[in-house]
């Protein structure tokens, strides 16, 4: 009856544009009853993408698992959706930023 579940990293996930550590992200690939799902459990239970705003800058963070657009990274932090695989917080998840939207 929820509508997402959390995805709890082993470690704090530091925003790539503030610096921001981030401790909790959301999916809705899961049961989207507001249970806590570990990161060492995030294939078992097929989960594919989680995201979050970041509350420092409010870039949207979002992990993918394993997309092939993904191999590659500017190593600049674009207006545009960047996709960035050297610095791999979450093994098998490539973790893209987005700036936010100016007025
Ligand atoms: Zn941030």
């Amino acid at each position: 009856m929820g509508m997402f579940d959390y995805v709890r990293p082993a470690e704090p996930v530091e925003c790539p544009s503030c610096g921001l550590d981030l401790f909790m992200f959301q999916t809705k690939d899961g049961g989207r009853d507001l249970r806590v799902i570990p990161e060492s459990t995030l294939s078992q239970q097929g989960i594919r993408s989680f995201y979050e705003l970041c509350p420092g800058c409010h870039g949207w963070i979002e992990f993918t698992a394993d997309p092939p657009q993904a191999r590659a990274c500017t190593g600049s932090l674009m207006p545009e959706r960047l996709v960035c695989r050297e610095r791999e917080p979450i093994p098998g998840y490539a973790m893209s930023f987005r700036a936010p939207e100016k007025p």
